[in-house]
């Protein structure tokens, strides 16, 4: 069996709550026949539990895009997993590359997460990936191995199963500039390569790891058919169900 294939959508800080039901309702009604696809929606946090009551029994997941890794506490304006759990989601976003670089996560918070994720029954989607500095100074894959160690530090192989992995260079994100399929590809097989390293070739085999960054319905085929490239993780086109619908049904 190949790997899972996954589709998710980020939608950041957009929509108000009417738009937000548009676009569920969009979503579900145009996916048809997806087979063995994964989808994953990852709304604003006030929206989830509704729009996870909109998605039961759907093909259709619901994530939360942030949370603490504490379990409760006088930590104002935070999410702890088990609220993300009670909201009917079972994804959570980790590291995304704005909770890094504009509110200043650091790997260890960011393993902190990912710990907390597991031992709650979350899948995590931990995001890494390098800065434009970094690419151009030929750091990428000094970055990513750093991430991906600090990342995921002390867990478990038994626990790889429920990770996804999202290679998301900074300098692609909501820049319109997409990695070319075999800069994406590259950088995926060495991800994979650092997985086997720390576990082994079977944990990093089954490892679906999705690529981010201005992924469009206009390139995410050139993207999809590299093999090691296993779904996408969108931001700007999953703002709209048609062109994420266009993306998840790419052939
Ligand atoms: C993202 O938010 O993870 C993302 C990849 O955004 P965009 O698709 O807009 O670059």
């Amino acid at each position: 069996m190949g790997r899972r294939e996954i589709f998710a959508g980020n939608w950041k800080m957009f929509k108000t709550y009417r738009e937000a039901e548009d676009l569920v309702k969009g979503i579900l009604s145009g996916l048809g026949d997806i087979g063995s696809r994964e989808v994953v929606i990852f709304p604003p946090a006030v929206y989830a539990r509704d729009m996870a009551k909109l998605c039961m029994n759907t093909q259709v997941k619901v994530g939360i895009q942030n949370m603490y890794h504490e379990k409760e506490g006088a930590f104002t304006g935070e999410l702890s997993p088990s609220m993300v759990r009670d909201c009917g989601c079972a994804y959570i976003l980790i590291g995304h590359s704005e909770r890094r670089h504009v509110f200043g996560e650091k790997d260890g918070d960011v393993n902190k997460k990912v710990k907390a994720a597991l031992e709650n029954g979350l899948s995590p989607v931990l995001c890494i990936g390098e800065l434009l500095d970094d690419r151009e100074k030929g750091r990428t894959r000094e970055i990513v191995k750093k991430q991906l160690e600090g990342g995921l530090d002390r867990i478990a192989a038994g626990d790889l199963d429920k990770i996804i992995i999202a290679y998301e260079p900074v300098w692609a994100i909501g820049t319109g500039k997409v990695a070319t399929p075999e800069i994406a590809e590259e950088t995926h097989l060495f991800i994979r390569e650092i997985i086997g390293t720390l576990y082994d070739g079977k944990v990093s085999q089954n490892m679906p790891i999705l690529y981010g960054g201005s992924v469009k319905p206009d390139n995410i085929s050139g993207l999809h058919v590299k093999e090691n490239i296993d779904g996408a993780l969108v931001g700007g086109a999953c703002l709209k169900a048609d062109s994420f619908l266009d993306i998840i049904h790419v052939k």
